[in-house]
């Protein structure tokens, strides 16, 4: 690599955090997209310009303040950037583990320096910085979840793990390389492969934080345009486009069912507790429902308070099955009432069920089975569920 000349990568990574620091406070600023994290990111890459931007400017600074300013600099970039990507990646770890890395690391370094020692301070910064990279690699495993591809896993968590073997390699050649402690008083600049790999690493994970800022946003938007704000079930549209799609299996033999379900006299929780109890109210009858239903199975908000569950079935036409599910979702809403200013507001539901029909691509007919169903449950006293009988219901099967 003679062609590349040290102090101009210096320059270009010297630039790259000021362009990344005003990338990520304009995202945080003027399109507030996860501010917080947003700027503790550009915190970062201004406390890294600050401290490693200038080698000219610090030759003339005494040996101690050389030493220390650039550790103690990656350092706490380093912390900054795994807050951030715990902000991202919406982590509920607890900040004591970056708490005690952060304090060990800097008490190694102001211990090595006050000790006189070239190599201690280097030692104590580079440990920690790649304790701190582990970190990072073991958060965005964690954070991804296991639905997203291996190949995505890969991608983001490499440059992290390039970051802490770098730090791990500087450590053995510290340790094991006589006079390399004194490199940094001596003012020696690193290698070319030395400082453009260094590049590379910490460019790549910013790339890879904006990366994965997009797919949050992304993540967001899909959420708004398919879900109601208020319950998070698949607004009325979704629901109706998977309606769809489960119609257009139905001719392959992958059957399901529909169980319609409104709440019983819910205009009393509006009368009698007011709108945000009847709110608190839709927001607690999904999370029970969802809580007893399982992944496969689809739950939209129709409007009001009437919801619907998409039920594939394992075997096409078993209407008992159905039933015994939506029989689960009545008994368990009943069972645990909401809790609404320290009072249990016992909330209950009629349900109809009924199989769809064959050659009605948008579902609709096995909607207004179901509807009528739930109509026959209110008629008949309210929290029960209604079945279309398979005659009237005709079967796919
Ligand atoms: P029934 O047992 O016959 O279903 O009686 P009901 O009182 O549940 O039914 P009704 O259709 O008379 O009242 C439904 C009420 O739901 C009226 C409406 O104000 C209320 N509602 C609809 N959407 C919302 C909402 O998003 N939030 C709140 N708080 N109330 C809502
Ligand atoms: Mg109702
Ligand atoms: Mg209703």
């Amino acid at each position: 690599m003679d062609f590349l000349d040290v102090p101009t990568v210096l320059q270009v990574s010297a630039l790259f955090n000021v362009v990344a620091a005003l990338a990520w406070l304009g995202l945080a600023q003027v399109f507030r997209i996860a501010p917080r994290a947003s700027r503790l990111m550009a915190a970062g890459h201004l406390l890294r310009f600050a401290t490693h931007g200038c080698a000219d400017c610090m030759a003339d600074w005494p040996d101690v303040l050389r030493q220390g300013v650039p550790e103690l600099g990656l350092l706490g970039s380093m912390l900054l950037l795994v807050m951030a990507l715990r902000r991202m990646l919406r982590s509920r770890q607890r900040p004591h583990d970056l708490q005690w890395l952060g304090t060990l690391g800097a008490l190694g370094i102001g211990a090595g320096l006050a000790s006189g020692s070239g190599l201690a301070p280097q030692l104590a910064g580079t440990i920690s910085t790649s304790a701190l990279a582990l970190l990072a690699v073991r958060e965005v495993a964690r954070g991804l979840g296991p639905q997203r591809s291996r190949l995505i896993a890969l991608g983001m968590t490499a440059p992290f793990v390039g970051l802490a073997l770098l730090g791990l390699g500087h450590t053995a050649e510290l340790l094991f390389t006589p006079g390399w402690e004194d490199h940094v008083r001596l003012g020696v600049l690193p290698t070319p492969q030395r400082a453009v790999l260094w590049f590379v690493v910490t460019a790549t994970i910013t790339l890879n934080l904006i990366a994965l800022m997009i797919w949050r946003l992304i993540a967001r938007i899909e959420h708004l345009t398919h879900r109601d704000p208020l319950t998070g079930a698949l607004n009325r549209r979704a629901f109706e486009r998977a309606l769809t799609d489960a119609q257009a299996q139905l001719q392959r033999g992958r059957g399901f069912a529909l169980a319609i379900m409104d709440i019983d006299h819910f205009k009393r929780v509006n009368d009698g507790h007011g709108h945000a109890a009847g709110d608190a109210a839709l927001q607690h009858c999904v999370r029970v429902w969802q809580r007893h239903l399982r992944a496969v199975d689809r739950l939209g908000r129709l409007g009001g308070e009437e919801f619907c569950v998409l039920m594939p079935l394992a075997q096409p036409g078993d209407l008992a099955g159905a039933a015994t599910v939506a029989e689960r979702l009545r008994v368990q809403l009943a069972a645990e009432p909401l809790e609404w200013k320290g009072q249990p507001l016992t909330l209950t539901c009629s349900v109809g069920v009924a199989l769809p029909s064959e050659g009605d691509p948008h579902g609709e007919v096995g909607l207004v089975r179901a509807d009528a169903e739930l109509y026959r449950a209110k008629a008949e006293g309210r929290n029960r569920v209604c079945v279309a009988t398979p005659l009237t219901a005709d079967p796919v099967s």
